[in-house]
């Protein structure tokens, strides 16, 4: 798995949702990149400012999830 796979694949890892033969990748190469871990502790980070719903990855997720959540986070990358 790519890092920008990896990036693909980070909103379905924390809603729980990743297939099962993309969960064990995705696990793998968290262990090996520090970039894409410190970039989801980011994202969770971010999901929870906004969502407090979001700091429990087991509670039911709203369907509106904002659309600009991904390019806010994506554009506080660029830096
Ligand atoms: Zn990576």
């Amino acid at each position: 798995m790519t890092c920008r796979e990896f990036v693909d694949f980070i909103m379905g890892y924390l809603e729980g949702e990743l297939p099962a033969d993309v969960q064990q990748p995705f696990e793998h190469h968290l262990s090996l990149c520090p970039d894409c871990d410190r970039y989801l502790r980011q994202y969770r980070a971010t999901m929870a400012a906004g969502r407090p719903a979001f700091v429990d990855p087991e509670a039911a997720l709203p369907s509106d999830v904002p659309a600009g959540l991904v390019s806010a986070i994506r554009a506080s990358r660029r830096h």
